[in-house]
């Protein structure tokens, strides 16, 4: 049964044991972004079960979620048309010696509905996506040099994890750097990479960790595409985090500039495992050349959850509702930033907001603001962007900007 997360105890008896037992049998009790290390306190690692916008903890606390999975779940936490795609499918089998029908299905979806592509590959992870960008730009200019942004997020594979532990120079030998949406230090980096330039990778908005989000402005986007162009380089856009919450058809169509290939993930299946390259006909020889496949990439199931959920998302205006109850939360956080006296920057598509607090370089007022609007039923982070979904309603905000005015309280009494 649901218990509300203000009655409860702080005990997270059931959660502590399941770290207790993690300690000795996953290193470190968990990996990567996700160790306990790393959450506000009071914060579960583990989670029981979800439903629409609320999650559900092995403690059975309830909360309103503005992660969503860390991006996959868009239309809601087992939404009941694409959990039945997905179980039609599963009744038939998800792992063959080769694809099904599917795939090809969901290929002529994606085609049809993102302007660049004309064609699709899939994987499962975003990484996976990113890489075989990466690799098919490689062959298709035989290049090398591989511009990112400084602080930008491609997943955690060696050529692109943000930590060099277990990580060689030679794994980053040609990557160079240049700064999200700063035109000159981007035309540098073409300079620098000269006539060995392979592709510019740019994530669809600066969304890194800790800082304000950054949209992209047209004056950068267009000099991507153009250095690109002169140097019959391949642009790549990174959609793995933002897709299909700003545009079904990509996220700098608004900007009129198209990408030549195109990572994708974590929302296309809404959150059953998927990853899917999309690209133009330039690259569609480097694409059959190169050699990329893995045991699962085939699975049916997740792509017939994919389908379900362009359809869905194409039929009911998935970005326009997210941008409607994000600047709902946005305007209802500024509102009350304001009558408690606490200095906030919001910054973002409203789809993907990020809340940071003035003069919290440790962040301790946002670690402080966040656990207790946990402990009041509404699951934030801190640092990092948040996600809205379909399943978010007026109500839901408004419920979660309760739990949000006390997490003012806690800044403002902070000492
Ligand atoms: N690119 C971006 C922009 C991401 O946000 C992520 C995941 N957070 C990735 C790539 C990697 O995706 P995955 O974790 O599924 O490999």
């Amino acid at each position: 049964m649901t218990r509300p997360a203000s009655v409860l105890n702080e005990t997270l008896t059931a959660d502590a044991a399941l770290r207790a037992r993690a300690a000795r049998v996953v290193p470190g009790g968990m990996w990567g972004h996700l160790n306990a290390a790393r959450l506000p306190e009071g914060y579960p690692q583990f989670f029981a079960s979800a439903q629409g916008c609320r999650i559900r903890d092995v403690d059975g606390r309830e909360y309103i979620d503005f992660m969503c999975s860390w991006g996959p779940v868009l239309l809601g936490h087992r939404h009941p048309e694409i959990e039945a795609a997905a179980q039609a499918q599963a009744a038939l089998g998800d792992c063959f010696n080769g694809p099904g029908e599917v795939m090809v299905d969901l290929a002529e979806d994606l085609v049809a509905m993102v302007p660049h592509a004309d064609w699709a590959m899939f994987q499962k992870n975003g990484g996976d996506a990113t890489t075989a960008c990466v690799t098919i730009a490689r062959a298709g200019t035989t290049r090398r040099k591989v511009l990112v942004a400084r602080g930008s997020y491609h997943g955690a594979l060696p050529w692109c994890s943000p930590s060099l532990i277990g990580v060689t120079s030679e794994d980053r030998a040609h990557l160079v750097h240049f700064d999200y949406n700063d035109v000159a230090s981007l035309q540098a980096a073409v300079t620098d990479a000269g006539n060995d330039l392979a592709a510019i990778l740019v994530t669809a908005f600066r969304h890194d960790m800790g800082r304000d989000l950054e949209l992209p402005t047209v004056e950068f986007a267009q000099a991507a595409r153009a250095a690109c162009d002169a140097a019959g380089a391949a642009l790549i856009i990174d959609e793995v985090r933002a897709g299909l919450r700003l545009d079904l058809g990509g996220s700098w169509e608004a900007l009129g500039v198209r990408p030549d290939l195109a990572a994708w993930s974590k929302a296309i299946a809404n959150g059953h495992a998927l990853a899917a390259v999309t690209g133009n006909d330039r690259f569609r020889d480097a694409a059959t050349k190169v050699f990329v496949t893995g045991s699962f990439w085939c699975g049916t199931v997740a792509m017939a959850a994919a389908r379900a959920t362009l359809r869905i998302a194409r039929e009911t205006g998935v970005p326009a509702h997210l941008h409607a109850m994000g600047l709902r939360l946005r305007d209802g956080l500024a509102a009350l930033a304001d009558q408690h006296g606490v200095a906030i920057r919001q910054s973002g598509p409203p789809q993907m907001p990020l809340v940071l607090f003035d003069d919290d370089l440790d962040v301790r007022k946002g670690r402080a603001f966040c656990s207790a609007a946990l402990r009041h039923g509404a699951f934030f982070h801190p640092q990092h962007n948040m996600f809205l979904s379909a399943a978010h309603g007026p109500a839901d905000i408004d419920e979660a900007l309760e739990a949000a005015a006390q997490g003012f309280r806690a800044v403002r009494e902070l000492r």
